[in-house]
């Protein structure tokens, strides 16, 4: 059996950070070489590479605060003062990696690579003598006296004085998407029935109806869209919308989506039970409806022979504009506008709310994250210790926590993992546990 200090499950943000900061304690206690890393695909930070469009959104300044996060929020408060994005930015920097400050607060590394972001941490951790062992997954986890004992299919059995499992979510299931952390804590016999929050894609477009969506397919327009549960609205966000075939995507979808995906897993909104969601898109944000309305009795004057579907043409896309006058007007959208009376004010209300009914959230394939996971009161914060099982440490997304775009994700796996490896390490080393203390 391969005898080990620490063993990490999974080598994605949160567990090269967490086999980064155990070893690099352990080195320093004169006990190198004593983390492994096992890894269930070919190669470590499959995810971490696709991140932020290949660029890597690290951490956000306001990352430490935790009304950008949701699920099970207010207990991750500890996490994110042991571990603010300065300290976060300052330990990459200590690593080789420089970061700079965008629009909102994102950070990104100064070369704009997520390339190099994981390439510093695979120098870490040959700095700090971490052995990583790909297309290793691990299948199993079950205690041995205080150890514990991972075994993976057709290799030797690892016996490890303390487990970090950051196995990540479902979400993304092409780049290592997976429950496997779930399923290991039940092999490891741990009871977290009644502790879970099921998951769910977060971060992912959000699914419409009606046939508009295929003439609206591959367009793309700036708006606000407002999510409305039983009519009442919910949330407001600001951005860019594109349509794809069955679905509205866009950062400002993104950020609506965790409440699509709670209501179309539980039925509930916030909490509260809801029957049907809307998306009311409003298309000329920044002009009353009064103004609209104005310029469209102009248009009718000036341009009686073209075709009423073309009202809305140099305002805004033009196959959004088409889309907005059919809404309306239906087959008729198509004949000149004539001398025909029509209902501009509703074309010009409809500007400003193009609505949609909402039937759920895209696949998991196209989630950025996952919501859910296991309750955050099972952990010992911020050392990310499972209080049912001492020397099993847990990170990133498994817990139910998940943050809005823009770098809290990574900023939640980095801290977390930082945070457990520190942790484990600690509790080998009595002289630094009492340090600690
Ligand atoms: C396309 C995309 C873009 C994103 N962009 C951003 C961004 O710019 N900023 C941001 O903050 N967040 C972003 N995210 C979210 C962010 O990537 C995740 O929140 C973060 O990677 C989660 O870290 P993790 O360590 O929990 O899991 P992961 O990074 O998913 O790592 C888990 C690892 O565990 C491995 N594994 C699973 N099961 C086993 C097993 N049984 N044995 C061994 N290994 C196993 C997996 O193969 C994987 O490598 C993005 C996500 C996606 C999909």
């Amino acid at each position: 059996m391969k005898k080990v200090a620490i063993a990490v499950i999974g080598a994605g943000a949160s567990g090269l950070m967490a086999a980064i900061s155990a070893a690099q304690i352990l080195a320093k206690e004169k006990r190198p070489g004593q983390v492994l890393v096992l890894e269930a695909g070919k190669k470590p930070g499959r995810k971490l590479l696709a991140t932020g469009n290949g660029r890597c959104n690290l951490t956000n300044q306001q990352a430490g605060d935790w009304l950008h996060y949701h699920g099970d929020r207010e207990q991750a408060k500890s996490v994110l003062q042991a571990c603010p994005p300065a300290l976060l930015r300052r330990r990459f920097q200590e690593m080789g990696l420089w970061t700079r400050e965008e629009s909102e607060g994102r950070v990104y590394p100064r070369g704009e690579q997520a390339a190099a972001v994981v390439q510093l941490l695979l120098m870490q951790g040959r700095r700090w003598q971490i052995e990583i062992l790909c297309e290793s997954p691990v299948e199993s986890l079950r205690q041995n006296g205080r150890d514990w004992v991972l075994t993976c299919p057709g290799q030797e059995p690892v016996l490890a004085s303390r487990v970090i499992l950051a196995c990540g979510s479902p979400a993304a299931p092409h780049l290592g998407g997976s429950s496997a952390g779930l399923a290991l804590l039940q092999t490891a016999g741990i009871d977290i029935n009644g502790q879970v929050q099921p998951f769910r894609p977060g971060l992912v477009p959000v699914r419409v109806s009606g046939q508009r969506m295929t003439a609206l397919k591959g367009m793309r327009c700036k708006g606000d869209v407002s999510l409305l549960a039983d009519g009442e609205g919910i949330a407001r966000e600001s951005g860019e919308i594109q349509f794809t075939e069955e679905a509205l995507s866009g950062i400002c979808l993104f950020q609506l989506s965790h409440l699509v995906s709670e209501w179309e897993t539980m039925g509930t909104v916030n909490g509260k039970r809801k029957k049907a969601l809307t998306l009311s898109v409003d298309l000329l944000p920044d002009i009353k409806e009064e103004m609209i309305l104005s310029y469209l009795m102009r248009r009718c004057r000036t341009y009686p022979k073209e075709p009423a579907e073309e009202l809305l043409a140099g305002v805004m896309n033009l196959r959004v504009g088409q889309e907005v006058v059919r809404s309306v007007l239906g087959k008729e959208a198509a004949q000149p506008v004539g001398n025909r009376k029509l209902p501009l004010p509703e074309i010009a209300h409809r500007c400003k709310h193009f609505c949609f009914t909402v039937e759920g959230t895209a696949s998991w394939k196209q989630a950025q994250v996952a919501c859910g996971g296991l309750r955050l009161a099972q952990a010992h914060v911020p050392s990310m210790e499972l209080k049912r099982a001492p020397g099993l440490y847990a990170t990133g997304e498994i817990w139910n926590i998940n943050g809005d775009c823009g770098g809290f994700n990574l900023h939640w796996a980095f801290a977390t993992g930082w945070l457990a490896g520190e942790a484990a390490a600690r509790s080998l080393c009595p002289r630094r546990k009492k340090e600690r203390n």
